[in-house]
Formats: structure tokens, sequence, C-alpha cells
């Protein structure tokens, strides 16, 4: 099964079911760990890029050789899509 369709799955979960406040949490915070794993592209700023989600630098500016080994932000966890 792939993360959208865990996602999918999770999304349907907490707005159909019934559950008590400390469940639903764990699921909106599972729901939240799962879209940080869906690629996002990083913004292009002026000389530097940052994080699609947080919007903090990733550590790659215009002259990073290879900027695809950062696979993650490292101050939230959003996975990168270099493609
Ligand atoms: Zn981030």
């Amino acid at each position: 099964m792939d993360i959208q369709a865990s996602l999918d799955f999770f999304e349907i979960l907490v707005s159909t079911k019934s559950m008590d406040k400390l469940t639903k949490e764990l699921y909106e915070n599972a729901i939240k760990v799962l879209q940080k794993q869906i690629p996002k592209k990083p913004i292009q700023r002026i000389s530097w890029k940052s994080c699609p989600l947080c919007g903090q630098g990733i550590g790659v500016n215009n002259e990073t050789v290879n900027p695809k080994t950062i696979e993650y932000c490292y101050h939230c966890g959003q996975k990168l899509d270099w493609e």
C-alpha cells in the first residue's frame, strides 16, 4: 500500500468515525507524518531554496553542487522533490 492510500484511509477514518480525543489526535498526527513523506518541490528564493512546508532554509543555495543529496528538510522532516 502506498503512502497516499494510507493517508486517504486515515483522513476518511478521522472524518467519519467517532472516537475519543486522544485517539483522534494520534490519527491526526499520523496524517501529518505521512503528508511529510509525499515529496514537495523546494521553493526558489533569490539565491537559495527553502522548505515548501515550514519555509526555512534547507542548506541549498545557487552554488550548491548536488542539492539532491538533501532528501528531507532538517527543520520539519518534509521530503523534498528535486525532479
Ligand atoms: Zn521544513
